[in-house]
């Protein structure tokens, strides 16, 4: 805080709250807020009736509940003088940041998101978050490997019951919750995000499969494509170019490199083969307790990894009305080189 020139530190929903407390609040109306001065000691503010499921962290924060007829954001005010700079965290709910805004006017208060402190600290994962990583990859890989395996039937499937399936999957693997579980079939792939549908699965398509979840704390995510039936010329060709572009996104992925040149050297390859214009999101979002935090693996960012960065390397390539595929993997950055969380198959697996 004092590097960053922030007075109060608040942090209220969202993951930055378990990261430095250990207690994940439940996203309600009623305000849970860590408030943290600069000199001062933390205070973990709780509606009195969350109070029992806090576990207390003598020597990190004392805890604070507030009855049914108190004014919590008054109390958040009064816990701090009138900060200079006020550091909030991104997910807190709109509606107690607009009356932090009547205790803490503009005029002597500069408002400042929470990642100016934290995202040092979240970015740079430690040894038990990296393991915690690995964990939740090997999960997700052993469901790649069920799908690559043909253990999970497709055809004739609907996306949505394969969908069902593969969180069922992430589940029994050790997942305590499920954050997504893309199905997309044929020319449906073309959508990066498309939302499982009841669109039925047929024999000769590409399915593209990304999923994830999260495990003791931290999140997978992994994508993999299969064909039923031996995919066309075109598509193989396409997907030995994607393949090929995946590496060297990981590949580039080395401490002292910019995130952006692990977009670079994905798009590099892929743009040489005349597909570039069919590659069109990032080539990767960090990765930790969020499924999608910083670093961002894009053009334009040019934050120098460190050891510890965690981040996804997933180009992709959709060609509208035809078919699309996406090739992730999730990395961390060593001293060594970047060490793969994931390490199911990369081939476009044919079934059937
Ligand atoms: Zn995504
Ligand atoms: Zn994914
Ligand atoms: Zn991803």
């Amino acid at each position: 805080m004092h590097r960053a020139g922030v007075d109060a530190l608040l942090v209220s929903v969202g993951s930055d709250l378990p990261y430095l407390t250990g207690y994940e609040a439940m996203p309600l109306e009623r305000l849970t807020m860590l408030v943290v001065p600069r000199d001062g000691d933390a205070t973990l503010v709780v509606p009195r009736l969350e109070a029992p499921r806090v576990v207390e962290q003598p020597g990190v924060f004392t805890l604070l509940p507030w009855g049914e007829t108190d004014d919590p954001v008054a109390l958040v005010a009064g816990l701090v003088g009138r900060p200079a700079v006020a550091a909030v965290g991104d997910t807190m709910w709109a509606r107690f940041l607009v009356e932090l805004l009547g205790h803490w006017p503009t005029d002597a208060t500069r408002y400042v998101r929470s990642t100016s402190v934290m995202n040092d600290l979240r970015m740079r994962k430690d040894v038990a978050e990296i393991a915690a990583l690995q964990a939740a990859g090997a999960a997700a890989d052993r469901v790649a490997a069920q799908l690559h395996a043909g253990d999970i039937p497709l055809v004739g499937r609907t996306e949505a019951a394969v969908s069902a399936d593969i969180s069922a999957r992430l589940i029994a693997e050790g997942h305590d919750v499920v954050n997504f579980a893309i199905v997309a079939a044929g020319e449906n792939a073309a959508s990066p995000h498309h939302h499982a549908s009841d669109r039925v699965i047929r024999e000769g398509e590409v399915v593209l499969c990304d999923f994830g979840g999260t495990m003791a704390g931290y999140c997978s995510d992994i994508t993999r494509c299969v064909s039923l039936g031996e995919p066309p010329a075109e598509v193989a060709d396409a997907y030995a170019v994607l393949h090929e572009a995946q590496a060297a996104g990981v590949a580039a992925g080395v401490v002292g490199a910019a995130c952006q040149d692990v977009d670079r050297a994905a798009r590099r390859i892929i743009d040489a083969a005349g597909l570039g214009e069919y590659f069109i999101h990032r080539t990767g979002h960090g990765i930790g307790m969020e499924a999608h935090e910083d670093p961002y693996m894009v053009e334009g960012n040019d934050l120098p990894i460190e050891a510890g960065h965690a981040f996804s390397v997933e180009p992709g390539i959709y060609v509208p009305g035809k078919w699309g595929m996406r090739l992730e993997d999730i990395v961390v950055a060593a001293a060594d080189g970047p060490l793969s969380m994931n390490h199911a198959d990369h081939a476009l697996v044919t079934l059937g």
